[in-house]
């Protein structure tokens, strides 16, 4: 085990490498960051930041030499990366396990062959695989196997014809493509495995999308005991077929026929785990300090209904967003990730609500969201 005042190591430095950081060093724990970009949110709190590419030789040698342990906050980190720094330290999860998740095309074979439903699809490696689409994929999402994230790389897809065209702007590269499956809701489970095989996972989030980016987590999911029970079992064993270590998230699809589709893995904390910041007794970024330093796992349980918020950085295009709106809700707690610019579909921060069920803190969230700012649409939810 790895107490308080040893350094350890985080590859990446956006928003989930800040709130490891906060979390780290409310436990007692240095933190050093590796993250090229001068300007990165978690770089900016560390007590070192390593301002070089995720393979540097020179700065991986560093974190090596300095922490005892070392993880990450984004699946596409190299690979290579996090094997070579196994050689010399700590290092949850491990390169194959994140390797995994960093192929859609891996990933859904390694599902499938676990047992784990996933939505029917076909993987095209080269042009000619289109031949092979059967016409029941269609309607369908192609998407890119590997470097996609908020709903990036990817082409809604109707006829075979419209597969072809896709695939070659998205650059002929691997992609996968899936059936577009009716929707019930999506909800999504955080999990973490301990050093010692324990595991537990965070209570099912239920998760509302807007552009293929997550708008609102609510929590608990309004969905029935069994299935948040099976979503929860799933994602647990997920992270035992892996064979992981660290907090990882299964995102899920409920298809109106009631089938619990995975849709994807992420080997690390994510956005719909923010909720347990405010609402658990031990949030993600936290379990994610113990697995990595092998504490025992941190108790899961639900303090209170929470709904989370996204704010993307199309919540300034109107200028500074009326802050009072969060400020003046008691239950409402706003963290902000010290982004610089206010890009739109940029995550520049969320702000969580509690409430006294999850219709009540829901409600309460979307007040507040009306009145932020009058770029932030009410469409959804
Ligand atoms: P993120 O990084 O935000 O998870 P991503 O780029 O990995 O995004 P996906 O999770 O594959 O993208 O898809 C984004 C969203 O698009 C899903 O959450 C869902 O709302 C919708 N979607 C994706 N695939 C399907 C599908 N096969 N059927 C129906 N909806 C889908
Ligand atoms: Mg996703």
């Amino acid at each position: 085990m790895f107490f308080p005042d040893a350094m350890l190591g985080m590859l990446g430095g956006g928003q989930l490498g800040r709130m490891f950081t906060l979390a780290a060093h409310s436990m007692g724990y240095r933190v050093a960051v590796l993250d090229p970009d001068s300007r990165s949110p978690a770089g900016a709190i560390a007590d070192v930041h390593l301002k070089a590419a995720y393979q540097d030789r020179e700065a991986l040698q560093h974190l090596a030499d300095t922490c005892v342990a070392v993880t990450t906050e984004f699946e596409n980190v190299p690979a290579d990366s996090l094997r070579r720094l196994a050689a010399h330290c700590t290092v949850r999860p491990t390169g194959d396990s994140v390797a995994v998740a960093q192929d859609r095309i891996r990933e859904k074979r390694f599902l499938t062959e676990n047992g784990f439903e996933v939505a029917p699809y076909i993987a095209i490696e080269r042009a000619e695989d289109c031949d092979r689409i059967e016409a029941a994929l269609l309607p369908g999402i192609l998407k890119r196997a590997r470097f996609g994230y908020d709903g990036k790389g990817q082409a809604r897809v109707a006829s075979v014809e419209e597969v072809r065209a896709a695939y070659v702007a998205l650059g002929s590269e691997a992609c996968v493509l899936e059936k577009r499956v009716s929707l019930a809701c999506e909800v999504s489970v955080v999990a973490a495995r301990g050093a010692d095989g324990a595991t537990r996972s965070f209570p099912v989030a239920e998760n509302q999308h807007r552009d293929g980016i997550l708008d609102v987590s609510i929590v608990p999911a309004r969905v029935s005991a069994e299935l948040a029970h099976r979503a929860e079992a799933a994602a647990q064993a997920v992270a035992v077929k892996l064979d992981y270590r660290g907090v990882l998230a299964v995102e899920f699809f409920v298809t109106t026929d009631g089938a619990l589709l995975v849709n994807e893995i992420a080997p690390r904390p994510h956005n719909s785990g923010h909720y347990t910041i405010d609402a658990c007794t031990t949030s993600q970024f936290e379990q994610q300090v113990r697995t990595l330093c092998g504490l025992p796992l941190g108790d899961t349980r639900l303090l209170s209904p929470v709904v989370m918020v996204n704010l993307l950085g199309d919540v300034w295009q109107g200028g500074q967003p009326a802050w009072d709106a969060v400020f003046g809700c008691p239950d409402a707690k706003l963290h902000l990730y010290g982004k610089h610019e206010a890009r739109r579909g940029r995550k520049m921060g969320h702000y969580t609500v509690l409430g006294a069920d999850a219709d009540d803190a829901l409600a309460k969230a979307l007040a507040i969201r009306a009145r932020l700012s009058p770029d932030f649409n009410l469409e959804s939810a």
